[in-house]
C-alpha cells in the first residue's frame, strides 16, 4: 500500500488479502463477503463464525446438476439479517431517546416482488410485525394473501382507481390494517364512494410533498414539482372533504418519501424534520394521526466509499435510524404533541445485498493489436511513416509522435476510402496505430501527471472480456442510470489480477457494457481480471443486486430470466442449495411477443416438408432437423460452453 492506495505489480506476492482490498470487499460487503485461502469468494450470513458459503463450489455444484452459467444465486439468510439491523438500529435509537411509540417496518413489494424473497422477509420480520407497502392492485393482492403479523400495517401507495380501493376494503374485511394513501386529490372522491357502495373505508393515510428533496440519482422524487404527493393546499383541502363525508376520524397516517437512495444524511435530517413539523401541525388541528411514515430511501454502499456520491451513502443505518427517531421526537417535543408510531418503507437497504449473478467469461477481445505487423518497409508511404514510428517511439517523444501517428492514421483511411490502399495495407497501418497507441499509453505514466488525452486513450484500448450475460436482462439500472455494482471473481483471488478490462455482454446492443466499476476513491474504468485459461471456465460475480434489478430486467434480444438458486448455511455449517429454478427457455422469451411454440414448429415442419417433396432432403434428415429445432427451443437463451 501507498499513500492508501493499493499498488499491485507483477513482483508483488498475491494473497487473498491484497485482493480483498483490491475488490472492496470490506467497504461494501457489510461484513457478508470475504475470500478464502484458496481464493474463492464466500459468503458468510450474519452469525456464522468462521464459516461460509463457498460460491465456486456452488457453481460446480449446480453445473454438475445440469444448470449453467450465468444464475442468479439467493442468499436468504442475509435478508434476515438485514431485517434484524434494520429493526435493531431503530431499537436502539428509540432507547437512546427514550421515544415512546414504536418502530413499524413495511417492505415495499416493488423493491423485489419474488415471492422466496418477500416470503423469506416476512418469515424472519414477523417477531418484527414487518407489514407491507404496495403500489399497484396486483401487489396488494399478494400482500393481502401474505402470512404477516396480526399488528403489521398494509400500506397502499400509487394510483387507485375503484378497483384497487374495493381489494383494499377486502383486505380490511379480513382483518388486515390496511391503510390506503391519498396522494393525488382525484382519489379522495373515490374514497369517498366506497362508503356510498357500504364498502368498509380503511384508515386513510395523505402522502405530503416536501420542500425537501433527496440527493444522488433518484433526487427528482421529492421536491415541489415530484410526480407524487399533495401539496398543502391539497392536504387542507381533503381534511375539509374527508369531515364533509364523515372520515376525518380514518385519517391515521402522514407519509413523504423524498427517494429512493438518497446519498446524503443532511437531506434525509431535513425530509424529517419538515415532514414531523407537519405531523404536529396537524395533530393541533385535531387530526387523529398516529403514524409517521417517513418512506424509503435508506442507501446502501455499493462502492464502499462511504460517501455522498451517488453509488454510496455518507452515514451508518444506525445513524439513519437516530436521525429518523431523534427528529420527530424533538419537532413533537417543540410543538407539545404525542409523537407518533414510526413507519419506514426501506426496500433497497432489505434486499441488495442478497442476490448475486455469476457467469461465466466466454471470450477476450484484446485492446490492442497484440499481432506484430508484417514490417516490409516498401509500402505505401503513410504505411512506411507508421512503421518509423512504431520503431522510434520512446519516453521523450511519446506525445509528439502519438499526435503525427493520428494524423497518419486518417490519411490511412482517406487512401483507402479513395481506393488507393489494399486491405493488406489497411490491416498493416491499424495494427501499427494500435500498437503505437499502446506505447504511447505505456510511457505516458512515466509522467507525474498524466495528461487527460492519455487517460481517455487508455480507457479505450482495454481488453474486453465477453461475459454470458446481457445487462438488460441483470444489470438493468447500471443501463438506464450509470448505477454500479461491485463485481468480483469468484476463483483464482489468490493469483494476481494481470489485466484490466471492461466487461461486455452477449447483446448486440453498443449499451450492453460495464465501463464503470466500483472503488472506494473514483470510478474505475476498468476492473482487475485474471489471464483466461484454455478449456477452464472463469467465472464473475456481479453483486448486491437483490434491490429493483429483479423485475425491471428486460428481454433484449430474447435473453430472458436466469437460472436461480437459493443457497443456505445450515447450522453444521454444510452449503445447502435449495429451491432450484431453471431460467427461461428460447421458447418462453418468444412467447411473450405472440409466437407459440405449436406455430413456430408447424411452420418449420411446412418447410422441411417442402424440401422432401423437391428431393432435396431426405425423410430422416428432415425428422432430424425437425426434432433439432424443438429441442433448441426448450434450450436456455443464454450461451452454452
Ligand atoms: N416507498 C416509496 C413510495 C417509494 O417510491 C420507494 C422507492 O422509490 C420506496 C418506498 C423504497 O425506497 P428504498 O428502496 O430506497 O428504500
Amino acid at each position: 500500500m501507498e499513500n492508501g492506495e493499493l499498488k499491485v505489480t507483477a513482483t508483488d506476492h498475491f494473497t487473498v488479502e491484497l485482493a480483498a482490498e483490491l475488490y472492496g470487499l470490506s467497504a461494501w460487503g457489510s461484513g457478508y463477503f470475504s475470500i478464502a485461502e484458496n481464493g474463492h469468494l464466500m459468503v458468510r450470513p450474519a452469525g456464522s463464525g468462521s464459516r461460509g458459503i463457498d460460491v465456486y463450489d456452488v457453481i460446480r455444484r449446480l453445473s454438475d446438476r445440469g444448470i449453467e452459467t450465468p444464475v442468479l444465486l439467493r442468499f436468504p439468510q442475509l435478508l434476515e439479517s438485514q431485517v434484524d439491523k434494520l429493526v435493531a438500529s431503530f431499537d436502539s435509537a428509540v432507547r437512546e431517546f427514550d421515544y415512546p411509540e414504536r418502530f413499524l417496518p413495511v417492505y415495499p413489494l416493488k423493491v423485489n416482488q419474488q415471492r422466496s424473497v418477500v416470503e423469506g422477509l416476512l418469515s424472519s420480520g414477523r417477531r418484527h410485525a414487518l407489514g407491507l407497502e404496495v403500489g399497484s392492485r396486483p401487489e396488494l393482492l399478494a400482500a393481502v394473501a401474505l402470512d404477516t403479523a396480526p399488528e403489521s400495517l398494509i400500506v397502499c401507495n400509487g394510483f387507485k382507481d375503484e378497483q384497487y380501493l374495493s381489494a383494499a376494503a377486502l383486505a380490511n374485511r379480513l382483518g388486515r390494517r390496511v391503510v390506503v394513501v391519498v396522494e393525488k386529490p382525484f382519489e379522495l372522491q373515490a374514497i369517498m364512494d366506497m362508503r356510498a357502495r357500504d364498502e368498509c373505508v380503511p384508515m386513510i393515510g395523505f402522502r405530503i410533498r416536501l420542500q425537501a428533496r433527496g440527493s444522488g440519482l433518484w433526487e427528482k422524487s421529492g421536491g415541489f414539482a415530484s410526480k407524487f404527493g399533495l401539496s398543502t393546499r391539497q392536504l387542507l383541502a381533503a381534511l375539509d372533504q374527508l369531515a364533509a363525508g364523515g372520515l376525518r376520524d380514518n385519517v391515521a397516517l402522514l407519509h413523504f418519501h423524498v427517494g429512493s437512495q438518497i446519498t446524503e444524511i443532511r437531506k434525509i435530517k431535513s425530509a424529517v424534520r419538515e415532514g414531523s413539523r407537519i405531523y404536529a401541525k396537524l395533530r393541533k388541528l385535531g387530526v387523529p394521526i398516529r403514524y409517521l411514515d417517513v418512506g424509503g430511501g435508506l442507501g446502501v454502499d455499493y462502492d464502499g466509499s462511504g460517501t455522498s456520491s451517488d453509488a454510496s451513502v455518507n452515514y451508518t443505518v444506525q445513524e439513519y435510524a437516530n436521525d429518523v427517531v431523534f427528529g420527530i421526537s424533538e419537532v413533537c417535543a417543540e410543538e407539545q404533541v404525542a409523537p407518533p408510531s414510526i413507519v419506514s418503507e426501506s426496500g433497497r437497504m432489505l434486499v441488495a445485498y442478497h442476490s448475486m449473478l455469476v457467469t461465466n467469461v466466454q471470450a477476450q477481445i484484446p485492446g490492442i493489436d497484440m499481432q506484430p505487423p508484417v514490417v516490409s518497409g516498401q509500402g505505401p508511404q503513410v504505411v512506411q511513416d507508421l512503421e518509423e514510428i512504431e520503431r522510434t517511439i520512446s519516453v521523450k517523444n511519446f506525445r509528439e509522435f502519438y499526435h503525427d501517428a493520428l494524423a497518419y492514421s486518417d490519411q490511412l483511411y482517406s487512401l483507402f476510402n479513395l481506393g488507393l490502399l489494399s486491405l493488406e495495407e489497411r490491416a498493416t497501418g491499424e495494427g501499427l496505430f494500435s500498437r503505437i497507441a499502446g506505447e504511447a499509453v505505456r510511457y505516458s505514466k512515466s509522467a507525474k501527471f498524466i495528461a487527460e488525452e492519455f487517460r481517455e486513450l487508455e480507457s479505450k484500448l482495454h481488453d474486453k472480456y465477453i461475459c454470458n450475460f446481457s445487462v438488460f436482462q441483470s444489470l438493468p439500472d447500471h443501463w438506464a442510470l450509470d448505477q454500479l455494482f461491485p463485481i468480483v471473481p469468484i476463483h483464482r483471488l489468490n493469483e494476481m489480477p494481470e489485466h484490466r478490462a471492461r466487461l461486455a455482454d452477449i447483446t448486440c446492443d453498443s449499451d450492453g457494457e460495464v465501463e464503470k466499476f466500483v472503488d472506494r476513491k473514483e470510478i474505475k474504468d476498468a476492473l482487475e481480471v485474471h489471464e483466461l485459461k484454455p478449456g477452464e471456465p472463469y467465472y464473475l460475480a456481479f453483486l448486491l443486486l437483490g434491490a429493483y434489478q429483479d423485475t425491471m430486467g428486460d428481454l433484449h434480444n430474447l435473453f430472458g430470466r436466469v437460472h436461480e438458486a437459493r443457497v443456505v448455511l445450515d447450522p453444521q455449517g454444510r452449503t445447502d442449495i435449495e429451491d432450484v429454478r431453471r431460467g427461461e427457455q428460447a421458447v418462453h422469451a418468444l412467447q411473450h411477443f405472440g409466437y407459440s411454440e405449436d406455430e413456430l414448429v408447424r411452420r418449420i415442419e411446412r418447410a422441411l416438408s417442402g424440401l422432401v417433396a423437391q428431393g432435396r432432403l431426405s425423410k430422416p434428415d428432415a425428422a432430424g432437423l425437425l426434432e433439432d429445432y424443438r429441442i433448441r427451443l426448450r434450450g436456455y437463451t443464454y450461451l452454452a460452453r
